[in-house]
């Protein structure tokens, strides 16, 4: 069997304000013929917020507080719709709500991974959503696009769809989508809306997050209209639609993990010459080769290591940034008495270290 994460935004759910039950209506029915050639499906949810705003009679929300409760309202009407609509096809839905917590621990996400495949056995349909209402910033990962990207890493899918009300990632000045991308250069991030500028939810610059994450662990990813009729049954059955960005690599499970997971919570900048020996040699980062250390983290956050050519890859670091301060540019031998304890001298192990540069996506 086969995954397909289906992604339906908010824009694509509703209609005229209210939960378009047509829509997931016919969603139930392609998901139901999909089943007899083989793919099974993961659905992520949008609009638990709007949904809830709708019930209060709220223009917006403006405050955390607003947009956690009106989650907390949305939510089970959200369940609802798709409850019913999968029950007029004899399927079950199941409500997961993810926060990035969920994903930035190992062993979080290895139990939110432990609960898909019992619901794929058991031939449940799993229906994911953020956990808004108790999410806060940092704890967020703030739009779906990159949930159902995470969602992807988490279930192990083959193939993530990204409903949109466009039917494609557009280059500018282009009357036509792109068929496929390859490589999400530069230019693609730029004509996205840059690969830093704060934008609101969803969008394209969240879309292009989103299939950097799933392409590098090995799934493709499409962007395709929700308003194009059967398009989870023409995706799934790989008619070229939309837009379609291939798979880069494929790293052990892990490893995306280690890059996709959690957030970045530091910089390490090398010298020039301990490049070779991570990248050529897969060796262990050792503290040695460490110039400088940029953020304030504890053990076994994820950083970011650089040189001055850029970003080489990231990984989990096996001491604080205290630590690391104190020991950067260090031989491995004087590294216990600095600390004061015995210690294994290496900054971030092999294992726990994931190349970025070699995936050369830009
Ligand atoms: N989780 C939010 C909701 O259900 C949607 C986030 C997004 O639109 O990307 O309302």
């Amino acid at each position: 069997m086969k995954t397909l994460v289906v992604k339906i935004g908010t824009s694509t759910l509703l209609k005229n304000g209210e939960l378009n039950e047509a829509f997931i209506g016919d969603l139930a029915r392609q998901i139901a013929v999909l089943r007899q050639e083989n793919w099974r499906a993961v659905i992520v949810t949008s609009g638990a917020v709007r949904v809830g705003l709708n019930v209060i009679g709220c223009e917006r929300a403006v405050k955390l507080a607003e947009k956690q409760a009106a989650a907390a309202i949305g939510q089970s009407l959200l369940m609802r719709a798709y409850r019913r609509a999968f029950g007029e096809v004899d399927l079950h839905v199941a409500q997961l709500l993810l926060t990035r917590a969920d994903t930035a621990d190992r062993r979080r996400f290895l139990n939110a991974r432990h609960t898909f495949t019992q619901l794929f056995k058991w031939n449940v349909v799993p229906v994911v959503n953020e956990n808004d209402t108790v999410s806060t910033e940092e704890i967020r990962v703030g739009d779906n696009d990159t949930l159902a990207a995470l969602a992807a890493l988490v279930c192990e899918a083959d193939r993530v769809l990204l409903l949109s009300d466009v039917d494609g990632f557009y280059l500018p000045q282009k009357s036509q989508p792109e068929a496929q991308i390859a490589q999400i250069t530069p230019e693609i991030e730029a004509a996205a809306g840059g690969a830093g500028s704060i934008g609101a939810t969803g969008g394209m610059r969240t879309k292009i997050e989103a299939a950097r994450i799933a392409t590098r662990a090995g799934i493709e990813l499409v962007i395709a209209s929700g308003a194009e009729p059967q398009i989870a049954l023409k995706i799934a059955r790989g008619e070229a639609l939309g837009t379609k960005f291939l798979p880069t690599t494929r790293i052990r499970a892990r490893k995306s993990w280690i890059l996709h997971g959690r957030r970045v919570e530091g910089v390490l900048q090398l010298h020039p010459r301990a490049r070779a020996a991570l990248v050529e040699r897969g060796s262990s980062l050792l503290p040695v080769g460490i110039e400088s250390v940029e953020g304030n983290f504890a053990a076994g956050a994820l950083v970011l290591v650089r040189d001055q050519n850029g970003e080489i890859g990231r990984g989990l670091t096996r001491f604080s940034s205290g630590e690391l301060s104190q020991v950067a540019g260090k031989k491995s031998g004087e590294i216990g008495a600095i600390l004061g304890r015995e210690v294994a001298p290496a900054a971030i192990h092999r294992d726990d270290f994931s190349i970025t540069t070699a995936l050369s996506d830009g």
